[in-house]
């Protein structure tokens, strides 16, 4: 299993830029996988439900859960709830046991009123804040003890079922192109995939 260290330097290479955020999800995401005594996932043994929303804030926190976590858009097993919070629901698929962690307010308080968060709120985008800013946070952030990070819940029992992947495909009638069964609309007699349907604004507009 790769070390906290060996995540944080190549998500970076993934996620773009230095920022705090990234490696305290790193860090979740190990201590969720701790927690519930599972390793990260290769296929879809784990499905995370993050509760980040579209648009705000220390929004990379999910990267670094999905860094760890082997949960990914990818892969097809983590999905947004779209709470627009810091936090995330790791399940194991097998037992169906769970864990939800969340930021700790104290921590994301102090953190929501540092200096990286000032320069972001200034417009400075995060690969141009200063390394003598951006560094010490970093270090400070992923320096600290796991219960000052977050709020780890016990282990929990979910009913979570693995959505049904699917390897059905049809040609769309309009444009061509292959399209998944679920993707897939029935209109005037024809299969078509979604934007050729026209019913792409109300499905997929959530
Ligand atoms: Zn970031
Ligand atoms: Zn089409």
């Amino acid at each position: 299993m790769a070390t906290f260290e060996e995540l944080f330097e190549a998500g970076i290479i993934i996620h773009g830029h230095r920022c705090p955020a990234m490696p305290v999800g790193i860090k979740a995401g190990l201590a969720a996988m701790e927690k519930l005594g599972v390793t990260p996932a290769k296929n879809k043994e784990l499905f995370c439900i993050a509760e980040a929303g579209p648009t705000h804030a220390m929004h990379c926190f999910c990267d670094g859960v999905q860094f760890a976590t082997g949960c990914t858009f990818g892969k097809g097993n983590i999905i947004k709830a779209n709470y627009a919070k810091l936090a995330f629901t790791l399940i194991d698929v097998k037992t169906k046991k769970a864990v939800r962690v969340v930021l700790n307010p104290v921590f994301h308080k102090k953190a929501l009123s540092s200096e990286f968060l000032k320069q972001r709120l200034s417009g400075v985008e995060p690969q141009d804040v200063p390394a003598e800013i951006a560094n010490p946070m970093i270090e400070n952030a992923i320096s600290q003890p796991d219960d000052v990070l977050f709020k780890i819940s016990e282990v929990f029992n979910t009913d979570f079922t693995l959505p049904k992947g699917t390897f059905e495909w049809v040609e769309c009638q309009k444009c061509g192109e292959i399209t998944f069964g679920c993707g897939v609309r029935v209109q005037d007699g024809k299969q078509v995939c979604l934007p050729c349907s026209g019913y792409e604004a109300a499905e997929v507009k959530r």
